[in-house]
């Protein structure tokens, strides 16, 4: 008789798409040799694991285990995760830009890890807030993203004192980013967007200026036509996979705002990548004729 082998499996048990599957427990058995476990050859495969068991007399048991992948992350992240029911007939080939500002911070590298499990692409654009996490900005280009000015500072009532003020901002930032990557980026977002009103209380008119001096200096500069609300003081991942989601048909092309500061943003993208791209919406990086989702500039 061939050995026996026999698979455990935990009630419940089931591997997110960007996990990888834990071993359950297996043991194999045989009439005449007794226990085999430790014989038994286990092989990963990518969709399932292969248990091959022999015994003394050269009889062979081959099985497999599918692995169970949760296909319902949905479910599977219960209360947690919102029911997402939007009605996107345009979603197919759709671009989505996934953009990033204030960091790097404390959970930009798990966001990295994130997007290089799914292999998508998105926009970082940096500051100079967190000294620690400066060397993020090297993955990140390393990685494939696109890294773009967002300030050094994002201190409104420096950055909007004067245009002379604000390019020394911004021209300390580039230094960061050449340092790390090794060149210069020619994409930037402003601090608050071009449309922030904010600035006015420092300069009147300023923005008008500043949006004309980026593109005589070069840049192009980004706003976003999707916020993912997570600019505030409070939210969670259920608030931004809505905010997103919900908003995603009514674009032609996304560019979504978010901030890679905030643990639940990273968090929500766990679930959004592989929803998005589930749906067929296609996950890119800004480059620099992108589009720039301009707010109109107000003063
Ligand atoms: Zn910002």
């Amino acid at each position: 008789m061939p050995p026996a082998i026999t698979l455990k499996h935990e009630e419940g048990y089931v591997v997110m798409p960007w996990q990888d599957y834990k071993e359950e427990g297996f043991s194999a058995w045989d009439d005449r040799d007794g226990d085999l476990t430790d014989q038994v050859e286990r092989t990963v495969m990518k969709d399932r694991i292969c248990y091959k068991a022999a015994d003394s007399a050269g009889n062979v048991t081959v099985i497999y285990r599918d692995i169970p992948y949760d296909t319902g992350y949905r479910e599977a992240a219960g209360k947690d995760f919102p029911e997402i029911d939007i009605d996107d007939p345009n979603a197919q080939g759709k671009a989505v830009y996934l953009t990033f500002d204030d960091g790097p911070g404390a959970y930009t590298e798990q966001l990295l890890n994130t997007l290089d499990r799914y292999g998508v692409h998105v926009t970082f654009f940096v500051t100079g807030s967190s000294p620690t996490y400066e060397d993020m900005i090297k993955k990140e280009d390393a990685a494939g993203h696109s890294v773009g000015i967002h300030t050094l500072t994002h201190d409104f009532a420096k950055i909007y004192s004067s245009d002379k003020a604000f390019w020394k901002d911004i021209d300390q930032m580039q230094a960061i980013i050449q340092k790390q990557t090794g060149h210069t980026t020619n994409l930037m977002r402003f601090a608050g967007g071009s449309s922030n009103s904010i600035s006015t209380n420092y300069t009147s008119g300023i923005m008008t200026l500043l949006t004309k001096q980026a593109k005589q200096k070069g840049f192009q500069y980004f706003d976003w036509n999707i916020s993912s609300g997570d600019g505030g003081s409070e939210g969670d991942m259920n608030m931004v996979i809505k905010n997103i989601t919900s908003q995603l048909p009514n674009q032609e092309s996304c560019v979504v705002l978010c901030h890679d500061t905030k643990e639940y943003t990273v968090k929500a993208m766990e679930y959004l990548i592989p929803w998005l791209l589930d749906h067929g919406y296609s996950i890119q990086p800004l480059q620099f004729d992108s589009e720039p989702a301009h707010h109109g500039v107000q003063n």
